[in-house]
């Protein structure tokens, strides 16, 4: 059975064929337009709302919902129908609302500092997976427009090329989101940004480098091994040139490794004849990865120095680390008994949860609390015994 954001308008349209032809519109402009479940369509007969229901399931069901930042990031560990778990992130900013999705449940890609690389690869997400998530987000955002998607979540997006795409397809022709409001993250994959480079929709294309030396980069992410930087650095030209867009490079910061004035100096070696943008993320913390990120005055003069050089630089707001929402955070593990459930984490209770700043636990566990979430958010609430919010556990 098909699930209700895999189904196409033509498998729509094939299930409401006995119906009367204006159906169809009805159906996909409640389920991409006005966000609704099939049973929520008061202006379809409730006999066909229930056999939508039963006939389009949703491929997410709920996990375990966390909320931070005054309200203002939502993190939901979904359960796929084979049990498999991933993650999405909703952040509200001042002037714009981004969900950051996942397009598969692990990674492969094997970064040393990420969790989702830490915990390995499961599978590629289908199209409906990964629309699904920005349905739900778009959804809970409301009354606010959700206005940006990022593929920065769970897993390698160009490595699920098509599924990736087609679902951009989906965001742009069916949900309405400007194709500019679209974020392609990658580590690097070559033949990717070429595909990326040819295709029809000007998305945004963010390159994750964070090293611009071999040797330094073939420690951080093992795919430098097969797209070195000369051959990653020739796709980006060949990307700016075929689209005359600006793409940038993600770089996280990791103390006295990739934070040093001669890494700067790289970079900007790099970046200068792209006109890439730089934007720079301390590293947020993860299990299986000792090393910290480098301390705010080290980021600060970092930013500084990329500047001087004639880059432009942006230091990315950490949001949801508190709750291991951050980038490179995300890795869901399966829980069974976290049905439906979510945790309004008070600073009281993230105070107990809280360790050290340094994890102590096994690879996969999530301790450390870093930033201080309160408990504005709406909906029901269960306080958390602490272990609920460590989605990551394996
Ligand atoms: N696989 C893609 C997209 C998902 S990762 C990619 O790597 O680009 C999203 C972003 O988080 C990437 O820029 C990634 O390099 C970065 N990231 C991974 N682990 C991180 C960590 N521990 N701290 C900060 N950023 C991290
Ligand atoms: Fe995969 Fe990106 Fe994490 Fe690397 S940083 S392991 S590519 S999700």
């Amino acid at each position: 059975m098909t699930t209700r954001y895999d189904a196409d308008r033509s498998a729509v349209a094939e299930l409401l064929a006995d119906q009367p032809a204006y159906r169809v519109g009805q159906v996909w402009d409640g389920l991409y337009r006005r966000l609704l479940d099939p049973g929520d369509m008061t202006d379809v007969p409730n006999a066909l709302r229930q056999r939508l229901a039963h006939e389009l399931p949703p491929a997410l069901q709920p996990g375990v919902e966390t909320v931070s930042d005054g309200g203002n990031t939502v993190k939901w560990l979904w359960r796929l129908a084979d049990g498999t778990g991933v993650e999405t992130v909703l952040m509200h900013y001042g002037d714009r609302t981004t969900v950051c999705v996942s397009s598969q449940a692990g990674c492969a890609m094997g970064c040393a500092f990420c969790a989702t690389g830490q915990a390995g690869f499961e599978r590629n997400l289908s199209i409906g997976e990964i629309v699904e998530q920005v349905v739900r987000a778009a959804r809970r955002a409301l009354p606010r427009r959700l206005s940006n998607v990022v593929f920065m979540g769970m897993g390698e997006p160009l490595a699920n090329f098509e599924r990736v795409w087609a679902a951009i397809g989906r965001l742009h022709h069916d949900l309405g989101l400007s194709a500019r409001h679209l974020t392609v993250s990658t580590i690097g994959m070559g033949h990717g940004i070429d595909r990326l480079a040819g295709a029809d929709l000007p998305v945004n294309l963010a390159v994750s480098l964070h090293a611009a030396n071999d040797a330094l980069r073939d420690r951080l992410v093992p795919l430098n091994r097969r797209y070195p930087l000369a051959a990653l650095n020739a796709a980006c030209e060949r990307y700016v040139a075929a689209t005359r867009r600006r793409l940038s490079f993600e770089w996280a910061l990791i103390d006295a490794t990739n934070d040093r004035p001669s890494d700067a100096a790289e970079l900007a070696e790099l970046a200068r004849p792209l006109r890439a943008h730089v934007n720079l993320i301390p590293l947020n913390p993860t299990p299986g990865y000792a090393t910290p990120g480098t301390p705010p005055a080290g980021v600060a003069a970092f930013c500084r120095r990329l500047r001087a050089l004639g880059i432009t630089t942006t230091v990315r707001r950490n949001r949801g680390t508190g709750i291991d929402a951050a980038c490179g955070q995300l890795a869901a593990g399966p829980r069974r008994g976290d049905q439906g459930r979510t945790v309004r984490l008070s600073p009281a209770r993230m105070a107990s949860t809280s360790t050290s700043p340094r994890r102590t636990t096994p690879p996969g566990h999530t301790t450390d609390r870093t930033s201080s979430p309160s408990t504005t958010a709406p909906g029901p609430t269960t306080e958390a015994p602490p272990d609920a919010v460590r989605l990551a556990a394996r």
